[in-house]
């Protein structure tokens, strides 16, 4: 048995070194790559999906995985080398049920409609990518149908992002959601609104990139295994144990964009820094699925970085940093901009409050789009009208609408957007339980130390990787499973006080 673990871990090894290759050349391409590159990097990439899925998918990897079940299913549940065997199986499953071809071509496709993109949101033309995303539509289909018997046309797209969940279990849980959510969102619109002319002030770039790293180092964010650079949609992404890198955008005239955007990413990385060593080059080190790796960038983003305990630490260290701008402004007064609730056109500038119906209006445009009821051509015009509705608010133009972000021009359509929901609510939860554990953690937080609320998430999150599904992870760190109860409570609580509500 042990010749034959020892060669899938040295196959495996091996694909995860190709997938950190191809993960280079991506963030690459996101941050310092010329234009001109766009062609053949489209081309690389493409390779590299291919013999990434032709050395996963080749038999001698499902006969190894055949000749190791018994002896997998005799280990302990909880031991890596179960698990292991579990998750690559699962894996294993799921890409021998996509042709190479499919794989090659979906690569290439990404990368020429995410540079089609890339040039018509600036250029505030739709037309420039209808075409590809029309293609990207016919892919998403394609994709679901390796996977037939499914009970909607998009759940294989979530189960390969949130394992375990199907469209039936998301919209549930939305509906949750905003049955609670809307009539807070309107008991905050009758309230006289924030001022955000704080935060919207002359911010230099270097002055703002230096106090995020500040907050990151103190997070916990390691920077010997670990680097922040520049690009158009902040990510987070890794390449192995030893380098885990975030990238993040600046907007001189907000100061919100790129310091939020930081400690996002930060949350995302801290995650992948968390797991542990031995599971490094493995189906097992990643973050065990969107909604959980949500869960963390936004419990640092938010239930940390925009709570009054953090600023009462680091409020004046940003006023030092910018006197003229923040100099005369109160903590107060900042506090209240940083948690401006105000309903918007864009998703990632969206508050805590606003935000889940921004994906909600995404997931159902998806469903319309994979199911047949909206065809591309017409998406600007059902974007737009969706926005009047749910938000009270008309994209003026496609860059602001349908245009806005990376999604659908960088994957497929279906699959991501409810992890964002389920990240939110996971936040919730999860930091429910640290207190609970640590009922310190918020004075520590107002003293600038994350070592316990860290130390909390590493040993009970981030050190497992992917050995336990999304369910397991969920069942064992909380007892119990999707809870929209304290995202909420947490909601009502914050901005019951910043907005005076009864
Ligand atoms: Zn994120």
């Amino acid at each position: 048995m042990d010749s034959k673990l020892n060669e899938l871990k040295h196959r495996l090894q091996e694909i995860a070194d190709l997938g950190a290759a191809s993960s280079i050349l991506y963030w690459d391409m996101s941050t310092y790559m010329p234009p001109g590159g766009a062609a053949s990097r489209g081309r690389q990439l493409g390779l590299l999906a291919r013999l990434l899925h032709e050395r996963f998918t080749d038999p001698a990897v499902g006969h190894l995985l055949d000749d190791l079940q018994a002896y997998g299913e005799s280990l302990p549940y909880d031991s890596d080398d179960a698990a292991l065997l579990r998750k690559t199986r699962r894996d294993y499953e799921r890409q021998t049920r996509l042709p190479n071809e499919f794989v090659k071509a979906l690569t290439e496709h990404t990368s020429a409609i995410y540079s089609l993109w890339e040039q018509a949101r600036p250029a505030n033309d739709f037309g420039m990518v209808r075409d590809a995303l029309e293609k990207t539509l016919d892919y998403s289909r394609q994709y679901a149908d390796f996977f037939p018997g499914y009970e909607s046309i998009i759940d294989p797209l979530i189960n390969d992002a949130d394992y375990g969940m199907k469209a039936t279990d998301v919209r549930a849980v939305f509906a949750q959601l905003r049955e609670q959510l809307v009539p807070l969102v309107r008991a905050i619109a009758a309230q006289p609104p924030a001022d955000e002319s704080p935060v919207k002030q002359h911010y230099p770039e270097a002055g703002q990139r230096a106090f995020g790293e500040t907050i990151i180092r103190a997070y916990g964010y390691d920077f010997t295994r670990g680097r922040q650079d520049k690009t158009a949609h902040p990510f987070a992404t890794s390449f192995g144990h030893g380098d885990v890198r975030i990238t993040t955008r600046f907007r001189e005239d907000d100061l919100t964009d790129g310091l939020f955007s930081t400690l996002h990413e930060s949350g995302h990385a801290m995650y992948e820094q968390g797991i542990a060593p031995e599971l490094d080059a493995t189906p097992l080190y990643g973050g065990t699925s969107a909604g959980v790796h949500e869960s963390q960038s936004r419990l640092w983003e938010n239930i940390v970085g925009r709570s009054r305990g953090f600023w009462e630490h680091w409020y004046p260290a940003l006023q030092a940093a910018f006197p003229a701008q923040l100099g005369t402004v109160s903590l107060d007064a900042f506090y209240r901009a940083i948690n401006m609730v105000m309903p918007s056109l864009i998703r990632t500038d969206a508050d805590e409050v606003t935000y889940n119906l921004h994906v909600m209006l995404r997931f159902d445009l998806e469903m319309d789009m994979l199911e047949g009821r909206l065809a591309i051509k017409d998406l600007p015009e059902a974007w737009n009208a969706r926005y009047t509705a749910d938000m009270g608010v008309t994209p003026p133009n496609d860059k602001d609408g349908v245009l806005q972000d990376v999604h659908w021009y960088s994957g497929l359509i279906g699959g991501a957007f409810q992890g964002y929901t389920l990240g939110n609510i996971l936040s919730a939860q999860f930091y429910e339980r640290a207190l609970a554990a640590h009922p310190e953690i918020p004075t520590e937080i107002a003293q600038g130390k994350f070592d316990t609320l860290r130390g909390w998430l590493t040993d009970n999150l981030y050190v497992h990787g992917s050995k336990y599904t999304a369910p397991e992870l969920i069942a064992r760190v909380t007892g119990g499973g999707l809870d929209v109860q304290p995202l909420v409570n947490y909601l009502r609580t914050k901005y019951g006080e910043l907005y005076r509500l009864d």
